[in-house]
């Protein structure tokens, strides 16, 4: 058996068409929509991952730049730049790329951005209306991109018991809550485990939707998954590689070739989760402008 593929550049493609349908509208009203990045430091993947959000923002139509702040950059001078984004009508979204340097406390950093502005839902408040299911919050852009992989690849989620491997803030956290909530293309049984979870294998080969968040290189194996599942690939892991002219390659928390030929549905990686977060990054950019031009 081979497992169907939940194509993430596929899938994204489609919200990438509706979402430049929507930035027509608005600039049929005159309105740009606006997204500023903010890169502090000169971290090689950080640079790499926000080029690749800038290019798809500008291909969509929105107008996206980036603010390139040194290392040595002190918290009040982060914290203006974010004020005078916050108060520039331009600017509808902003997005602080992580990792932040060490030196600069993320959970001030990340408060300071304005939650209207706040596209990827890092902001308390936005974090509160998710735990709250207040749709009026901006959802983080993985997990709500992960949700949309299920809806689009026509996934059954409601009483299915989904096992998330990883309680990051980032990923595993928030897509549990959303899993377990009421509401159709959720509605799930939710387990979340992390790296004091006793006899993690026993629980995964449980899980009818497993989600591997952990950032463990091919982690999962097919002994840890149920015949049948859906499984989603979210890790971004280095591994080195003396064939690769960089000296590494990217893999995934989930031994794709393994686990391929026991799941039911795969998400590929890359190609899988990675598009759909950039393409949830973009339409929260372009409901933010909607929101701000009411
Ligand atoms: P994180 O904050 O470091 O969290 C990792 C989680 O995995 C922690 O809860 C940790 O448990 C758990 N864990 C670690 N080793 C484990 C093990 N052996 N067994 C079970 N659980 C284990 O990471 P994150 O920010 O959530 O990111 C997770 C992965 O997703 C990373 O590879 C990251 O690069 C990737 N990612 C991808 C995207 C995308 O767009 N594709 C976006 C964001 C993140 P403890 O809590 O007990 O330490």
């Amino acid at each position: 058996m081979s497992a169907r593929i939940l194509d993430g550049e596929s899938f994204a493609s489609r919200l990438h068409r509706e979402t430049s349908v929507r930035v027509d509208k608005l600039k049929s009203r005159g309105i740009t929509p606006g997204l500023v990045f903010i890169r502090v430091g000169e971290d090689p993947a950080s640079r790499a991952y926000v080029s690749r959000k800038e290019k798809r923002a500008q291909e969509a139509g929105i107008n996206s730049r980036t603010l390139v702040l040194p290392e040595s950059t002190l918290l009040p001078a982060l914290l203006g730049e974010i004020d005078t984004l916050n108060a520039d009508p331009k600017v509808h979204g902003i997005l602080i790329q992580s990792p932040l340097p060490a030196s600069l406390p993320n959970d001030l950093v990340y408060a300071r951005v304005s939650p209207a502005k706040d596209v990827d839902g890092f902001h308390p408040v936005n974090f509160g209306k998710l735990l709250l299911g207040d749709p009026t919050g901006f959802l983080p852009c993985t997990p709500a991109g992960i949700l949309e992989i299920l809806r689009l690849g026509e996934i059954p989620t409601s009483g299915k018991h989904a096992v998330v491997v990883g309680r990051g803030q980032i990923v595993g956290r928030p897509l549990a809550l959303l899993l377990a909530r009421k509401a159709p293309g959720t509605d799930c049984t939710v387990t979340l485990a992390h790296s004091r979870t006793a006899d993690l294998p026993s629980l995964t080969r449980q899980a009818d939707i497993l989600i591997g968040a952990l950032g463990r290189p091919l982690f999962l194996k097919k002994e840890h998954v149920k015949p049948g599942a859906i499984v989603v690939d979210v890790g971004v892991n280095r591994i080195p590689d003396q064939a690769n002219p960089r000296g590494y390659r990217l893999v995934g928390d989930v031994d794709f070739e393994s686990v391929k030929t026991v799941a039911g549905a795969i998400t590929p990686n890359p190609g899988g989760v990675g598009p759909m977060t950039i393409a949830l990054l973009l339409s929260n950019t372009v409901r933010a402008a909607e929101d701000l031009s009411r």
